[in-house]
């Protein structure tokens, strides 16, 4: 079904109340370190501000546990400062999201003004989608905007629960986004279709794995969960992760693979240290097996090679999960090399998840990707099928 988005409704005047993701990385000095989501959040609220909206956002940060200092610790008045910044207009900020003072602030706003609510996990009733709650955030809200990707996948009163308390609701323009890339890489693909999945669990990916399976042309697999795979072949792996009790779960996956014809690759060579360390000796192992004193930490030459060849070739690849340890330079060459490969690739090239975003930002290569999901574990819902409730209720 398609979205209905923000540019089909009739702003000017409204209270137009959005959810944005303002869950921004804050250091010691509570300055932002990242921007990435407020920047991401730019194109719907300078659209409802170009057409006249009283403008009303609402995030949370962080997870507030009701103590005094997190008050201090996750404001939301550094997101405040580098919003103003980068819409270069005032940018109101409210001591709380409810209550007759921010009532006020509502009342007092004019068209084209911003006002910023503060943080909504301050109160406990968000993470309960409380009934009472949510009707008190619509009550300042004529239009309900969703925009927040990265909590789409939870059902709170701000990201679900007030829907139905206000007059018209729609999708921003992140969503928007979102859910096309997401939901054409994997809904109606150009082939070939390559996935490649890395990260540190096969128990984290098991629905998308099967999820990929059920849709893929190729499935590259890389990062930890790559061993688990081998072991269940039983080839030796070392002193490499594996999750013992899911051996038989990879023997599956890998049948089903076989099943439908989707090539499921593995690595064919390691890079391996004694310990995941970044001052450990780098190993390459130019073999399956894996010799008992040593840890698979990356991908090897040989299969970062078969593995850019197959996204060169492809039309869509979709990437979720580091090929290792990247964090630590040694065993960052397989996750960058692939990064690489996507932006180099002519295909539709969409990333999921947290850690393979945070590695193509760290790559400089966000503007080289089709689409680099904002939304860790909101993407990773998504690509497993599941019904998002901060969508579905957008569909209602
Ligand atoms: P995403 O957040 O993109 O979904 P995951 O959370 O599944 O990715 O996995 C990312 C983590 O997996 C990274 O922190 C990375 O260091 C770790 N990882 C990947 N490969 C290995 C490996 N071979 N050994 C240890 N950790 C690994
Ligand atoms: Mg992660």
């Amino acid at each position: 079904m398609a979205l209905k988005t923000i540019d089909s409704l009739n702003l000017a005047g409204k209270r137009v109340f959005i959810r944005v993701d303002f869950n921004v990385p804050l250091d010691d000095q509570g300055k932002v370190t990242d921007d990435a989501r407020i920047r991401a959040a730019l194109p719907t609220i300078q659209f409802a501000l170009k057409n006249k909206a009283k403008v009303i956002l609402a995030s949370h940060l962080g997870r507030p546990k009701g103590k005094p200092e997190d008050r201090k610790k996750l404001t939301l008045e550094p997101a405040a400062e580098r919003l103003s910044e980068l819409l270069k207009q005032d940018v109101i900020l409210a001591d709380d999201c409810v209550g007759d003072g921010v009532k006020k602030l509502v009342r007092d706003l004019k068209d084209g003004q911003v006002l910023l609510l503060e943080n909504l996990r301050f109160h406990p009733e968000e993470e309960k989608n409380d009934e009472e709650f949510a009707k008190e955030l619509a009550s300042i809200a004529d239009v309900w905007v969703n925009d927040a990707f990265g909590t789409a996948h939870r059902a709170h009163a701000s990201t679900a629960g007030m829907a139905k308390f206000v007059k018209e609701k729609a999708a921003g323009f992140l969503i928007q986004k979102e859910v096309e890339y997401l939901g054409k890489a994997l809904g109606s693909p150009a082939r070939p279709f390559v996935a490649i999945v890395g990260g540190a669990k096969v128990s984290d990916k098991i629905k998308v794995l099967e999820n990929l399976i059920a849709k893929a042309d190729a499935v590259l697999i890389g990062g930890a969960m790559a061993y688990t795979f081998l072991e269940a072949q039983g080839v030796p792996v070392g002193k490499s992760l594996v999750e013992k009790d899911k051996l038989e779960l990879a023997r599956q996956i890998l049948e089903r693979a076989k099943a439908r014809g989707v090539d499921l690759l593995l690595p064919t060579d390691h890079v391996c240290g004694a310990e995941p360390k970044e001052t450990a000796e780098r190993v390459v192992v130019n073999d399956r097996a894996i010799p008992p004193n040593l840890m698979g930490l990356d991908i090897g030459p040989k299969t970062l090679d078969r593995y850019r060849q197959r996204i060169l070739d492809a039309k869509t690849v979709f990437w979720n999960g580091p090929m290792g340890l990247f964090e630590q330079k040694p065993w960052a060459e397989g996750t960058f090399g692939v990064a690489q490969a996507m932006a180099k690739s002519p295909a539709v090239t969409v990333v999921g998840g947290g850690d393979s975003a945070a590695a193509v930002e760290e790559a400089g290569l966000v503007d080289k990707m089709k689409h680099v999901s904002t939304g860790g574990g909101a993407s990773l819902e998504f690509i497993e099928g599941r019904v998002l409730p901060g969508i579905q209720v957008l569909e209602d």
